[in-house]
């Protein structure tokens, strides 16, 4: 199978979906990895344009250590993400195109607010993006994508009540490769660390698989929602 997980930032996804990830790669899923937002304002004193090379030369680092295929960075700079821009919207349907995913991983969720706007604006851009790519006349360098791509929206950091569950994923043979692959994320750690004032990042990680662990008996875990819209479900199981 083919997969391709669109974050919005360079470490969104080893936060939330790393384990899982590793797990594909480990069967032998085709692993593509991309961001539509390049990270270019997460932190203090860096300049952004410098910022963003940097980001992008950890996550590609990161994408590595679970043994994914690639790493796509789309470019946009963070708070400048507009589902209504159609440039934009082309630029991550070429993406999704040029990865031709069985599925997709992503942001997201029915109704649903995660504290960081480009969240909610790359959670929007891939829903439209993934149904664009199936559209012949919208066009872009690759060929159309036949599918209209399943999507599993990732549980975001924190506890989210109001976030459901459908799937768990026990990601305990595979937590230290995920561990591994966001600690590439040097950059980030002094970042959060002053601005939300969060230092202890991989002990959170850690401790958020272990609470989806213990809601679905294992030792550690990552958890989804499933895009419940006309067209986007199949039969099969796809997560492993
Ligand atoms: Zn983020």
């Amino acid at each position: 199978m083919r997969v391709l997980a669109m974050g919005c930032h360079p470490d969104d996804l080893e936060i939330l979906c790393y384990g899982t990830l590793a797990k594909l790669a480990k069967r032998g899923d085709d692993v593509i990895i991309s961001t539509i937002a390049n990270g270019s304002m997460g932190d203090m004193v860096i300049p952004p344009k410098e910022l963003a090379k940097i980001r992008h030369r950890e996550a590609t680092a990161a994408a590595k250590v679970i043994g994914a295929q690639e790493y796509i960075g789309v470019g946009i700079d963070d708070l400048a993400l507009n589902p209504e821009d159609d440039e934009q919207i082309r630029r991550v349907t070429e993406v999704i195109r040029y990865a031709r995913p069985d599925f997709i991983i992503c942001h997201g969720a029915d109704g649903y607010l995660d504290y960081h706007s480009d969240h909610n604006y790359a959670a929007e851009m891939t829903f439209t993006a993934s149904f664009n790519a199936t559209i012949p006349h919208y066009e872009t360098k690759s060929p159309v994508h036949p599918v209209i791509a399943p999507l599993y929206y990732m549980h975001p950091t924190g506890p989210r009540p109001d976030f459901y569950i459908t799937d768990y994923v026990d990601i305990t043979d595979t937590l230290e490769l995920k561990l591994e692959a966001f600690a590439c994320h040097k950059s980030q750690f002094s970042w959060l660390g002053e601005h939300i004032g969060d230092s202890s990042l991989l002990d959170d990680v850690r401790d958020q698989a272990r609470v989806h662990g213990k809601s679905c008996r294992c030792q550690y875990a990552e958890a989804f929602q499933r895009c419940t819209q006309a067209y986007r479900m199949t039969a099969n199981r796809l997560l492993p």
